[in-house]
């Protein structure tokens, strides 16, 4: 008896202990300091997909936590009709959608029901949503799990997750025993007592995507944003709620939202007007007025970041044009141990700052950022991380077409096509007729439950293929849909193998050029480019990837070429 009671004692007192060393600094209160900013969250699942709650529920947990905005984005291809945004317990909630691609998921806000499901290759998706008006962001693009990485670098995106919460459980997860465990312990001891504190201490900021993302921010602006990523619930043996029977509740909705936190300055003041409230929160955040904050650490945050030369002044977010000296304006609330700094094209400008008001001379272009970090952050996600200043020249956003321009060379030869056949799975339908300079295909995809469903016209290439480049062709149908655009070779003379990509449909005829260099291997292919060489066909295929089970319709594809270069003369 005497022992148990002493085993008894002495584990809870390894527990006290183990508390007392996990337990992370308690979160900071901040004098609150009006920086024209909403504070919010973006990217929640709710149980419309693989989170917990209603929206309702979750909107009264953003409420508790003091936001006032919540981004839904619930996994889905867009065809579901958004709901229009609300105001719940006060707090607008806008419904978005998290979309899968074959190289990560794209979160797209702002979007209507799209005609057709946006998914596979990730440079389609960032098309699509770009030309259906929403704004697009890059979830969780280091994530440890590969489908989930982002794999889309060249495309125009619009916005990139720099911390996701979901990408921090798996970078401490994914490390050594040696660390992961010890981690866990932390967590479960600490967690029931501080649990934003808990949160906060988890999360990451990659470097790696950091320096990816002033890259890419060279060519043209990028709002860097945070994702919540929160489903409220997290699978015993898989992370993936919707991979695992049994889950955890947590962390919690309201954990998450009082632990990292974006706040974005709209363009207007809110009026109470789910509408107008929402298009000019939006209306900012496609400007990249918006910061990242990591509320755990110390609340609530504020942070203004301004630069002025002789052409103006412009706001993290803003392009401004270099003229005359440059001078940067810094205005936080952090807390005095807090340093402040300032990032040229990714490196360090200058020496750390402790002050409330910084100004910081720099006669120089260049993509600058500010963040602010809390002491012995290490590797961790900073406190603040602003948007950036790009002074320099502007330039014209970049759209997918300028992203994947490629035309024929002059000097090339333009073959045509010697025939066309229909093909299909066994449970669809097609019928192609040939015109002067290309086919008609007329499809009915099979209805669900069949899978893998497709219906195309086929050409047959004629003479040697050594050398061609790639293909031009003029397409049109009868509502907006996407056809891929493919291309067989024969592999040891069987004609099996396959490379593709999608291109946008609708009653205008559109020009295409599609360079061979670009299409992707429709599945494990022998080599990851084709070997244009043995080509033996061309196609245009209607699948159930881009088009709903049982869709039906005309596409007509004209001035069909294949451009070679001057060696297969
Ligand atoms: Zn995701
Ligand atoms: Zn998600």
């Amino acid at each position: 008896m005497k022992r148990v009671l002493l085993t008894t004692a002495a584990l809870a007192a390894a527990v006290v202990v183990l508390i007392i060393v996990s337990l992370p600094p308690r979160q900071q209160r901040l004098q609150p300091a009006d920086d024209g900013a909403i504070a919010g969250v973006m990217h929640v699942h709710t149980n419309r997909s693989d989170g917990r709650s209603d929206p309702d529920t979750v909107a009264a947990a953003a409420a508790r936590a003091g936001l006032r905005f919540v981004v839904f984005t619930d996994h889905g291809d867009g065809t579901r009709e958004p709901d229009p945004p609300t105001y719940r317990s006060g707090v607008l909630c806008i419904d978005a959608v998290e979309i899968s691609t074959d190289g990560g998921h794209y979160v797209a806000i702002g979007l209507p029901r799209a005609p057709y499901p946006l998914r596979g290759d990730p440079r389609d998706v960032v098309e699509d949503v770009a030309r259906m008006g929403g704004f697009g962001i890059a979830a969780h693009p280091d994530s440890p799990k590969r489908d989930l990485q982002w794999g889309a670098w060249a495309a125009p995106f619009d916005g990139i997750e720099l911390v996701n919460t979901d990408t921090s459980w798996r970078v401490h997860a994914g490390r050594s025993v040696f660390h992961s465990v010890p981690t866990l312990l932390s967590i479960v001891a600490a967690y029931p007592f501080r649990s934003p504190e808990t949160l906060s201490r988890l999360l990451t900021a990659n470097r790696t995507t950091i320096r990816r993302w002033l890259e890419a921010a060279q060519q043209r602006p990028i709002v860097a944003v945070a994702g919540a990523d929160a489903h409220a619930q997290i699978g015993l043996w898989e992370f993936d709620p919707i991979d695992t029977n049994v889950a955890l509740p947590l962390p919690g909705y309201e954990t998450s939202f009082r632990s990292l936190t974006v706040h974005v300055r709209p363009t207007q003041p809110w009026t109470g007007t789910a509408a107008t409230d929402f298009a000019a929160l939006l209306g900012g955040l496609r400007a990249g007025h918006a910061y990242i904050a990591i509320d755990g650490l110390a609340t609530p945050a504020s942070l203004t970041f301004t630069a002025r030369n002789e052409h103006g002044t412009a706001a993290a977010g803003d392009t401004l044009e270099p003229r005359g000296p440059l001078t940067l304006d810094i205005t936080t609330n952090a807390p005095p141990a807090f340093a402040i700094r300032v990032w040229k094209d990714g490196e360090p400008f200058g020496p750390e700052y402790h002050e409330p008001h910084v100004q910081v001379a720099a006669e120089s272009t260049g993509v600058f950022t500010v963040d602010v970090r809390g002491p012995d952050q290490d590797d961790r996600a900073p406190w603040l991380i602003s948007n950036p200043i790009y002074v320099r020249k502007a330039s014209p956003r970049p759209s997918s077409e300028d992203a994947a321009r490629w035309r024929p060379p002059s000097t090339a030869t333009l073959k045509t096509i010697a025939g066309w056949r229909a093909e299909t799975d066994p449970a669809s339908r097609a019928e192609t007729v040939s015109t002067a300079g290309g086919v008609q295909l007329d499809f009915s995809l099979a209805p669900a439950p069949a899978r893998m469903t497709h219906a195309g016209a086929v050409g047959v290439v004629a003479g040697a293929m050594k050398g061609c480049e790639g293909m031009t062709f003029t397409i049109r149908g009868e509502r907006p849909m996407r056809v891929v655009a493919a291309i067989r070779t024969s592999f040891r003379n069987v004609a099996e193998e396959q490379w593709h990509r999608s291109v946008y449909v609708d009653q205008e005829p559109r020009h295409y050029a599609v360079s061979f260099g670009d299409l992707t291997p429709v599945s494990a292919n022998h080599s990851p480019r084709p070997p244009v060489e043995s080509m033996a066909e061309v196609m245009w295929v209607v699948d159930d990837t881009h088009a709903i089970p049982g869709a039906s319709g005309r596409v007509l594809i004209d001035d069909v070429t294949i451009a070679c270069g001057p060696a297969s003369r």
